[in-house]
């Protein structure tokens, strides 16, 4: 295949995007302690120390393999023309361009996903089996895999229909109406992801009657939230981890509460972490986020409207007449230097809002319980204890365990 301009810059992109991923786990690893921190000194017992060494260094040679293996991946299916050779056997099979675009990302969903199975099954049952963390099992492992290419393709399958249709039918207008299609679609799924989604794969139910239900109620009436929009999730189902979040809001909002962190945290804890997730819904972090993610999409579209139709994009790729499916591929390359710097604005932005959430659980809950609740669950999950900033600037979406700690202390006093 004939080498274009576009092609050698998507190569670079994606090298200099690879070398710079490597760097920073580097860095990481460099900021490692094989001390315990003494903040942290009550919720490592030596033992427990050494586990978690032993877990971060698992991970980090797993993340080696796994982006390495990724990378080279990627550069083959690039250079050898793996994504023209996928665009002919959709062309064979329809003329459509609609039918052609779908066939085309389903064999790249499918074969992606085939092929990333070995890593997520050594995931899921070497390496968090080896800590105890793992509770799937592989009828489980299975059927979340089947449901999740089923969902992809009957959500994202009638989308992006939708988007090329727009696209045939409007020209150079389609961003709008496709900009219109995902910020319903956006605003839909945050309504309705714990309702229809979420229990595919998990059962939730109303927080029991007892003593927990009565002090987080308490709390909430300080909060100004109703209980009723609290629900604990199996998360046992699948690991030991524990977790909460908020999702949706209006009528349906709803703060789902994993069962593993009823089994690890104290009824304060535990009040003071719904506290948290009460405060992302009060100061509005979800609106906001919702919000600000629909203006993004929405100038994405713009621009990728002002380059889709160039035969440049799909020639890049060894696609002789222009594609929207193809030239969605490359602007998705091409934009990737773009799309960091609003990862690291949006991750800058959820960081604030943790502070901010974890302040508001201090004043309508305890803060010096909120500290114990956050330092168990990061122990029980071995989480990294002093990750690099620069690592921390370009992935963390919370910030570490020791900056809340010192946070929360200072408000609370
Ligand atoms: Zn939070």
């Amino acid at each position: 295949m004939e080498l274009n301009i576009y092609l050698y810059l998507i190569v670079f992109i994606v090298t200099a995007d690879f070398i710079f991923d490597q760097w920073l786990d580097y860095l990481n690893k460099k900021a490692w302690t094989n001390t315990v921190p003494d903040a942290l000194a009550d919720v490592y017992p030596t033992d427990k120390f050494e586990k978690h060494k032993l877990y971060r260094s698992a991970n980090y040679r797993f993340g080696i393999v796994n982006h390495l293996f990724s990378f080279v991946l990627l550069m083959s299916v690039l250079l050898m023309g793996g994504f023209s050779l996928a665009d002919g056997w959709a062309a064979a099979m329809s003329i459509n361009p609609i039918w052609r675009a779908l066939i085309f990302f389903a064999i790249i969903g499918i074969v992606s996903t085939v092929i990333n199975i070995p890593f997520s099954w050594y995931d899921t049952f070497v390496i968090e089996a080896k800590f105890g963390f793992n509770k799937t099992t592989p009828k489980i492992f299975w059927t979340d895999l089947l449901k999740s290419l089923l969902l992809g393709a009957l959500i994202g399958g009638p989308l992006m229909a939708a988007l090329i249709w727009f696209y045939t039918a409007l020209g150079d207008w389609f961003w709008l109406a496709a900009w219109g299609l995902v910020a319903f679609f956006t605003v839909f799924m945050a309504m309705f992801y714990t309702t229809l989604l979420l229990p595919l794969f998990n059962k939730q139910t109303p927080l029991p009657e007892g003593e927990l239900r009565q002090a987080i109620e308490a709390m909430g009436q300080r909060a100004g939230f109703k209980i009723d929009n609290i629900v604990v999730m199996d998360g046992s189902k699948r690991s030991t981890k524990a977790n909460a979040f908020f999702s949706g809001f209006g009528p349906k909002k709803r703060i789902v509460l994993y069962d593993t962190l009823i089994n690890d945290l104290s009824v304060d804890e535990i009040t003071a972490v719904l506290a948290h997730e009460i405060g992302h819904y009060k100061l509005k972090h979800i609106l906001w986020g919702t919000l600000i993610g629909i203006a993004q999409t929405g100038a994405i579209l713009f621009v990728f409207s002002k380059v889709v139709s160039a035969p440049q994009l799909s020639m890049a790729l060894g696609v002789e007449t222009p594609q929207f499916h193809i030239g969605l591929i490359t602007f998705g390359i091409l934009f990737t230097p773009i799309s960091m710097v609003l990862g690291l604005v949006g991750s800058w932005l959820s960081r604030q809002n943790e502070y901010a959430a974890d302040a508001f659980a201090a004043k309508h809950a305890d803060g010096i319980y909120l500290v114990s609740a956050l330092k168990k669950i990061s122990a029980n999950a071995l989480s990294n204890v002093t990750p690099h900033p620069v690592y921390v600037f370009f992935h963390y979406s919370h910030p570490p365990l020791l900056d809340r700690i010192g946070e929360i202390e200072k408000v609370q006093i």
